[in-house]
This record gives C-alpha cells, structure tokens and sequence, in this order.
C-alpha cells in the first residue's frame, strides 16, 4: 500500500512536473513568437514609439530606398497629381545620385533618412554601427541639400533594443507604416492596384512603397486618384507632427 502511494504520488509528480516544462515551453514559445514579431512589426512600438499613423481622414506617402533612376518617374506622378511625400533615403544612393536627392527636395518633399548601406543584418548590428550609418547618411543629406533630416527609417522595418538606443541617440524620430504594399515583390502593376485600394481609407494610415520599384509609379497614380475619390485627405510628415 505505501509501495503503491509512493508510485502514484511519484507518477502525480513526474506528470506535474511534464505539465510544467509543457507549460514553460510553451510560455517560451509564446514569448519567442512575440518577440520575433515584435522585432519585425514596427508599428507595434514594442521596443521604440514611431509614428505609424496620421490623423483621422487622412493618408500618407512614403517611399524608402532611393534616390535611383526611378525616382524620377515617382516625383513626376507626385507633382502630377500636387501630392508631397516622404522618401527615405539610403545614404550610399544618395552618394551616387545627388542630382536625384536635389530633385526631390526641389519638389518640396521631406527626405528622411534609412541607413547608409541597407545591409540585411541590420538586426545583428551594434548600436554604435547604427549610429554610424544614421549619422553618414544624414552628413551626406546635409552636404547635397542642406536638409538635416529628423525622420528615420529603419530598413525592413526591423527594431530592436540596439535600434532604438542608436535613435534616441541621434535624436531622429521613427516612422513605420500601417499599409505595407510589397511593391517590391508585386511585380505587375495591376495585381499591386487590386492589392491596395480595397487598403485605402480614412483610418490614417501611413503607406509604404519603394521608388525604386517601377510598377510603384503606375500604381502610385490609380492610389492617388482613388484616394481622391474616396475624399481622403494626402498629408505629408510635417502635417503630422502639426495635428498629431
Ligand atoms: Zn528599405
């Protein structure tokens, strides 16, 4: 009988103790899928605030990645259209195409900063790296344009405690999005269109595209004119940090 108790109570325990790895491995996971969102959301300002929205009625244009060639073709839709936009730059592009850089804030648009080299590995960078990417990126704004930027970018919108340190360290002021259209990966202008516009409406939100995407400029142009015709108000940053 006490043989018998002890096999049971040591049975309770082994099973008690199952249920507790069951549960600390799951608590473990459950954090683990938390954090990687976390990291890879950045309008869930997990680890830093960025602005992620504009106000109520209102949208706003973002493009990351140039100044290349193509930007051109997106500044040319903007001016068609009387519509002021952000573009983050990447510091090395504007090394390489100035004249683009001037063109852009010839045109009256904000010009935000989104590293200087766009390296994959942004997430395993030391603080310090982001800091000198955010700094050679704004110094090279400066020399082209006499900007100094105030809004970043970080590239795929990754944060993590490393970033945020090198953001309040450089005093720049996040910006993610709530739209993200994967111009980069939609291909064909019309699937990006059909993707989009069902997305657009009056809940303030702040839309990511690429100016170095070619499809992005037929698209850009059926995304204004249906935001037009839905009456959503296209603000640009400045707007923001005015109402907000
Ligand atoms: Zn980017």
């Amino acid at each position: 009988m006490i043989l018998l108790s002890g096999i049971v109570a040591s049975t309770l325990f082994l099973e008690d103790r199952s249920l507790l790895i069951t549960t600390l491995l799951i608590l473990t996971l459950l954090y683990v899928i938390a954090l990687t969102v976390g990291v890879t959301t950045i309008k869930w300002n997990y680890f830093m605030n960025s602005i992620n929205r504009v106000g109520e009625g209102k949208i706003c244009f973002t493009f990351d990645d140039g100044p290349v060639e193509n930007t051109r073709d997106v500044l040319a839709v903007l001016n068609k259209h009387e519509v002021k936009a952000t573009f983050f730059l990447i510091g090395k592009n504007c090394k390489e195409n100035q004249n683009i850089l001037k063109e852009i804030m010839a045109e009256g648009h904000i010009i935000g900063n989104h590293s200087f080299s766009h390296e994959n590995s942004i997430g395993w960078s030391s603080t310090s790296k982001v800091i000198e990417e955010i700094e050679q990126t704004n110094q090279i704004i400066k020399e082209v344009s006499g900007i100094q930027p105030q809004f970043y970018r970080p590239p795929f919108g990754i944060t993590n405690p490393k970033i945020a340190r090198a953001i309040a360290k450089t005093k720049m002021i996040s910006v993610g999005w709530t739209i993200r259209t994967f111009d980069t990966v939609v291909k064909d202008a019309e699937k990006l269109i059909a993707k989009v516009k069902p997305r657009l409406n009056k809940k303030g939100h702040i839309i990511l595209m690429h100016d170095s995407c070619p499809q992005t400029v037929v698209a850009l142009d059926q995304l204004i004119i249906n935001c037009k015709e839905k009456g959503i108000k296209i603000v640009n940053l400045d707007d923001i940090a005015q109402t907000n």
